[in-house]
């Protein structure tokens, strides 16, 4: 039998994959053929990285993909104006009701559970105040975003949302649906990335008899993350009826560099995804090695601007709390020139 490119992975696939993801930092050197007496045998946020991710590396300390996973010492040490909760999400108000953040007018985030299919160094929730957050109990979220009818879009995020079984997942779809003034559900996952096998046949009948449109925003960060394996899921998903778009962090060591984001721009494209938002990073404890500065991401950008057509162009964005939308950070004028 000839497998067409969207044929979808067996049932359980992820199931598998994921209980042989590696959760030591040992292991994954010496599946590449590495040591690093940097790395952080031990760290407060844990591992993890599935076998599928880590075939992609090159055998070199800082290839880009092994960088976003690998735990360093430096993530401990503590850098000044780095804190847990740059964006001060949880004193604001935004959290209408547990796992339910709004920001933004319209738009709803519900944290549809904690956990992800692999641990992004970089990553702005490491320190979220999940247990607060009750997610998986999506009761009273749901009853928030029925009563009010301005919100016609609801992101699932995490955590990351297609982490959630076939059943609940389905569950929650169905919930969404049945409310009328939700006209589009938003997944942001880095899960077709990381874990391509996740794309089973289940998920697929789920997502393509939505009532509501489906968008699913990727999460990948640098072009070797795009694979044949990536790109069989992502037509799943496309075959699915879902628009597909692409988020990036802008990471120091790992694609803060024009050709880097403008092949990514490039190999998305092939892969039937547009670029959307590349990221600055937060000042988020432990992170600090990733940290970009604002002149060095413009720069690059303007680069990537002379070089790429305007639809493969992603938003370049910053983060400030209070603000009614993401910040576009090439318009953000640099205060003081930084050497
Ligand atoms: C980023 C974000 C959104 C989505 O913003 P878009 O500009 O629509 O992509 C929505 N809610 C929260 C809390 C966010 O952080
Ligand atoms: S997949 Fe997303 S939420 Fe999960 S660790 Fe990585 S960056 Fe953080």
């Amino acid at each position: 039998m000839i497998l067409s490119i969207d044929t979808p992975w067996q049932p359980n696939a992820w199931n598998d994959e994921l209980q042989k993801a590696f959760r030591h930092p040992e292991e994954l050197l010496t599946f590449l053929g590495l040591t690093d007496a940097n790395a952080d045998p031990a760290p407060q946020f844990p591992m993890l990285v599935p076998r599928n991710f880590a075939k992609r590396m090159q055998p070199t300390l800082s290839d880009p993909l092994l960088q976003q996973v690998l735990p360093q010492r430096t993530e401990q040490e503590d850098a000044p104006g780095f804190v847990k909760d740059p964006l001060n999400e949880h004193a604001n108000g935004f959290n209408k009701a547990p796992a339910l953040i709004q920001k933004y007018h319209g738009r709803a985030l519900l944290l549809a559970t904690p956990a992800c299919a692999v641990n992004c160094r970089y990553c702005f929730r490491r320190h979220f105040p999940y247990a607060e957050n009750r997610p998986g109990q999506h009761n009273q979220a749901l009853l928030h975003i029925k009563s009010d009818p301005s919100i016609s879009e609801v992101i699932l995020s995490g955590g990351d949302p297609l982490l959630l079984s076939d059943r609940p997942f389905s569950n929650l779809i169905d919930s969404l649906n049945d409310i009328a003034h939700v006209a589009r559900i938003r997944i942001h996952s880095r899960i077709p990335i990381v874990l391509p096998e996740r794309a089973n046949a289940a998920l697929l009948e789920t997502l393509s008899n939505s009532r509501a449109r489906v968008i699913l925003v990727t999460h990948a960060n640098h072009p070797a993350e795009l694979d044949t394996d990536t790109e069989r899921a992502l037509a799943c998903y496309r075959a699915a009826g879902l628009w597909l778009f692409n988020q990036a962090v802008l990471l120091r060591g790992v694609n803060d560099n024009h050709q880097v984001q403008i092949e990514l721009a490039h190999a998305l494209f092939e892969q039937g995804v547009l670029p959307y938002y590349l990221h600055l990073p937060d000042r988020v404890a432990g992170t600090h090695h990733f940290f970009v500065n604002l002149e060095a991401a413009q720069v690059i950008y303007r680069q990537m601007r002379a070089a790429l057509p305007g639809y493969l162009l992603p938003k370049l964005v910053r983060e400030e709390p209070g603000a009614q939308a993401k910040t576009p950070a090439n318009e953000i004028a640099v205060e003081s020139p930084t050497i």
